[in-house]
């Protein structure tokens, strides 16, 4: 089918954020599994606005899919596409853009992606990275397979297909213990729902109970929310599980291994209304705030939130130091999709657009303004200039996160290291170059006290992966290193 006029669905002004690369999906055991996964998919979106799929099996009709750019509501709504989507299992995917084609997406990378077998089909939809994946394609090229995307999630369809395992869940266990680096995948049958995720469990992955009859797998517990279903549990790091007439059967087809979630998760990724480790994301990013707060205080009259990413933290510096909160940037909540195709001279215009500042709370006041990150500062800067046009007397900048010196290879769209503000700058140059009275981040150990380490880190065995702040990567980035890609201690 033909697609319609490719829109530009990310945030055009918004280049100075991490983006988490994909959301995923899964249904079993309902009518029109189709609209559920639509729904989790549309819970899901932050996780990735550039391009989304679904697959469907229903045995009178087999596999069907729909692969499309743009939004979900913009898409799977429509009856003309969801109703080619008939069935009572279903998985889905939304992406931003994955390995090989940054930027340049074509409908043949997005996912679900689906391979014909022996013993019948199988469609996956991953999120992450696979570090290893040139390696592997190099190798399966060379031995006969044909690839038909640029993605690095095909490499598993590929590696299934050379398995000599007799059924899907054997096959998959055997392409996945080639793979390396950072998968959630969900993955079906005609009927089966399977989920994995990686021994180190670095991308997220929950299983939902749908009624009294259906499962549902989700990155992120708002996805179970959206469509009424009860949350059961995290499928664990190493695990898969394989869900077929109503009983869930887990396997480990890894060793065991420490686990290492993305600590970023908890600072940036995750929608606040989602649950991680038992605890929600909104509680521990208040909870950064506060430890923000203790490791570095300032004498302000106000905390104003970046919007939106910035609030819970705000909020928690504000409780802790007692300085009065306040909405001081208020956000157009529409500006996106608003400019589909900006114009050099709406580009120009830039964060303004976006984002306005409150003059009447800010003339005059000393401005604590609390940001998840800093990724390339260009953001950071301009913020900064707006808040100062409003007649703030000082601005004081806090940032609920460690310096982002490191790329990330788990699944999240980094710019290049020499890209990073923090690569290249000490923090008080940072504050020079953002132009700001104060530049405070949390620092490493403060953050993993605030999602709930009390130790802090422990260096010799860290719980969780923080690579884009220490530089340690808990899987080499083996093609990256071939790339020419310098590890720390390389340095
Ligand atoms: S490098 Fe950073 S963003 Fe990437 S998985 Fe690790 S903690 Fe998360």
């Amino acid at each position: 089918m033909s697609q319609p006029p490719r829109a530009l669905t990310t945030d055009p002004f918004d280049d100075d954020k991490l983006r988490e690369e994909c959301g995923i999906f899964g249904v079993t055991g309902v009518a029109e599994a189709a609209n559920f996964v639509a729904l989790g998919l549309h819970a899901l979106q932050h996780r990735g606005q550039e391009a989304g799929g679904i697959v469907t099996y229903e045995p009178n009709e087999g596999f069907n899919s729909a692969r499309r750019f743009g939004l979900v509501r913009d898409n799977f709504t429509k009856q003309d596409v969801i109703g080619t989507l008939p069935g009572a299992l279903a998985i889905g995917h939304v992406r931003y853009s994955t390995a090989g084609s940054k930027g340049h997406t074509q409908i043949r990378d997005v996912q679900p992606f689906f391979g014909e077998f022996s013993m019948g089909g199988a469609a996956i939809a991953h999120n992450g990275n696979i570090t290893n994946a040139d390696a592997l394609r190099r190798e399966l090229i060379e031995r006969g397979s044909i690839f038909q995307s640029s993605s690095d999630s095909e490499c598993i369809i590929h590696l299934m297909a050379r398995s000599l395992q007799k059924t899907v869940p054997e096959r998959m266990k055997d392409a996945l213990r080639r793979v390396e680096g950072a998968f959630s995948v969900v993955a079906m049958t005609r009927t089966k729902l399977i989920g994995v995720r990686d021994p180190l469990g670095v991308r997220p992955l929950v299983l939902g109970r749908v009624g009294s009859d259906g499962w549902a797998l989700s990155s992120e517990t708002c996805g179970l929310d959206i469509i009424g279903a009860a949350f059961v549990r995290e499928v664990e790091p190493g695990e898969m599980v394989v869900i077929e007439n109503d009983t869930v059967v887990s396997h480990r087809p890894f060793e065991a291994r420490k686990s290492r979630f993305c600590i970023f998760e908890h600072v940036y990724f995750s929608r606040p209304d989602s649950t991680l480790n038992g605890r929600s994301v909104y509680e521990t990013r208040s909870a950064i705030g506060a430890e923000l707060a203790k490791e570095a205080p300032v004498e302000a009259d106000l905390v104003c939130p970046v919007p939106d990413s910035g609030t819970p933290a705000a909020i928690g510096y504000s409780q802790q130091s007692g300085i009065p909160y306040a909405m001081g940037i208020i956000r157009n909540q529409y500006m996106g999709r608003t400019f589909i195709e900006p114009t050099e001279q709406i580009r120009n215009m830039g964060v303004r657009l976006k984002l306005n500042v409150n003059r009447a709370l800010i003339k005059g006041k000393r401005v604590i303004l609390v940001d998840d990150s800093v990724v390339r500062g260009t953001t950071s800067r301009k913020i900064k200039e707006m808040v100062l046009d409003a007649g703030a007397a000082e601005v004081h900048f806090r940032i609920a996160s460690p310096p982002t010196a490191w790329p990330c290879f788990y699944g999240v769209d980094t710019p290049q290291r020499e890209k990073l503000l923090a690569a290249t700058m000490s923090e008080e140059e940072m504050r020079e170059h953002l132009g700001v009275d104060s530049l405070k981040f949390i620092s490493l150990d403060g953050l993993y006290r605030a999602v709930g380490e009390a130790n802090g880190r422990d260096a010799n065995a860290p719980a969780y992966c923080d690579a884009c702040f220490s530089g340690e990567y808990p899987v080499a980035p083996s093609d990256q290193i071939e790339r020419g890609f310098l590890l720390k201690a390389a340095e």
